[in-house]
């Protein structure tokens, strides 16, 4: 089992000191804009009266990716982190910038292949190296929140480190309807965390810019799963059940034959058959209909909404 020596006597953030029993929003200067006006990272801090597990809960590393910050902001009105035991540190927007200008990167950079960053780097290259060490390095385990990208829904779902045993396990808990493992990529923030022995868990659901009041339950849900877990949350909070997560070996984005106007006939999250209708791919002037089907028995774990498509898009992500 996961619970070992967690022992959150204090976090320490930019030379504050938060102990047991105590709140606190930490506002982390990242940057100034061109016209001078100082830019803050809103940190929350959740202490409880009883030593526990530290969990980092992170929305909008990718700025355009609004579900994460949504579902984060939701539990902070709903108080959510009325925590007894361990700690929570909540950041409900990472990248300010790339959500101002709705954008996943910031100022054109990927913050999520800036690791582990550095002082003296581009912007995003900055915020990945304070991330690390401001945040990470006080946390046991962490919960990273993203969406799909633009007009790609991905149905609620968790991706881990196969690697890292602990991060199953907590994937396990946190009890999505899907999950699976997903590879480390250089230079992203799971891997510098798994080099750092602190486990991530990425939650994906619904597009970027585009709220997903499913992917959002799903998300809060899961992070309550979690923070009950660890026994972080009084008993009495309600936390909806739901079937097990089901866990996907292998996936892959079935991609248009043709190019036309494409539209759906299954939904997000389906079970399908080999052979099953998914969709049409229609030609725009004209009457034929190429017909997608599924190529083998699965689950729609991802859609592509958008309606007008090339070959070689990608259009239903199918899960086995
Ligand atoms: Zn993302």
């Amino acid at each position: 089992m996961f619970e070992t020596n967690f022992k959150n006597e204090f976090v320490e953030i930019r030379g504050h000191k938060i102990g047991l029993n105590e709140n606190k929003l930490i506002k982390i200067p990242i940057d100034r804009l061109p016209t001078g006006t100082l830019i803050e990272i809103p940190v929350y801090i959740f202490n409880g009266k009883e030593a526990g597990p530290t969990i980092l809960l992170q929305g909008g590393l990718h700025g355009d990716e609004v579900n994460s910050v949504e579902l984060i902001r939701r539990m902070l009105i709903d108080k959510s982190y009325k925590i007894q035991r361990g700690c929570v540190i909540v950041v409900p927007l990472l990248n300010v910038f790339g959500f101002l200008s709705l954008s996943r990167d910031m100022h054109g950079k990927d913050v999520n292949r800036s690791f582990p960053g550095s002082k003296r780097g581009s912007l995003a290259s900055r915020m990945a190296y304070y991330l690390m060490k401001e945040l990470v390095q006080n946390v046991d385990f962490g919960i990273d929140y993203h969406t799909g990208g633009e007009q790609r829904c991905n149905y609620p779902q968790v991706r881990y480190t196969a690697e890292d045993k602990n991060a199953k396990e907590l994937a396990t808990i946190f009890n999505a309807p899907y999950m699976f493992t997903s590879k480390l990529i250089s230079k992203s923030f799971r891997n510098e965390c798994y080099k750092h022995n602190v486990p991530i868990l990425v939650f994906e659901g619904g597009e970027s810019l585009r709220l997903d009041e499913l992917s959002i339950k799903k998300g809060i849900q899961g992070t309550l799963n979690i923070l009950r877990n660890f026994n972080m949350i009084s008993k009495d909070v309600i936390i909806q059940k739901s079937d097990l997560s089901i866990e996907i070996t292998k996936h892959k984005w079935i991609r248009a034959k043709i190019a036309g106007l494409f539209s759906t006939v299954i939904a997000n999250g389906d079970k399908v058959k080999k052979g099953q209708t998914l969709g049409y791919i229609m030609d725009t002037y004209g009457e034929t209909h190429f017909l997608v089907k599924a190529p083998y028995d699965g689950y729609i774990i991802a859609i592509n909404n958008f309606p007008i498509i090339n070959m070689g898009d990608a259009i239903f992500h199918i899960g086995t």
